[in-house]
């Protein structure tokens, strides 16, 4: 059972724009370390969004 891979497996990280996690995708593994936001409209979203701490 300890052996089965699940999604937890996988890396997660925080999007600091919705601040959600989310989960490694096939299209980041090439770039993973770069990825920031858990999606292009997060990542739009940051440059339009007002600074806005938790
Ligand atoms: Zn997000």
């Amino acid at each position: 059972m300890a052996r089965a891979r699940s999604k937890s497996d996988l890396p997660t990280k925080i999007c600091p724009v919705c601040g959600l996690p989310f989960t490694w995708r096939k299209k980041w593994e090439k770039n993973w370390d770069e990825v920031k936001y858990c999606s292009e409209r997060c990542r739009r979203r940051r440059s339009q969004a007002k600074t806005e701490d938790s």
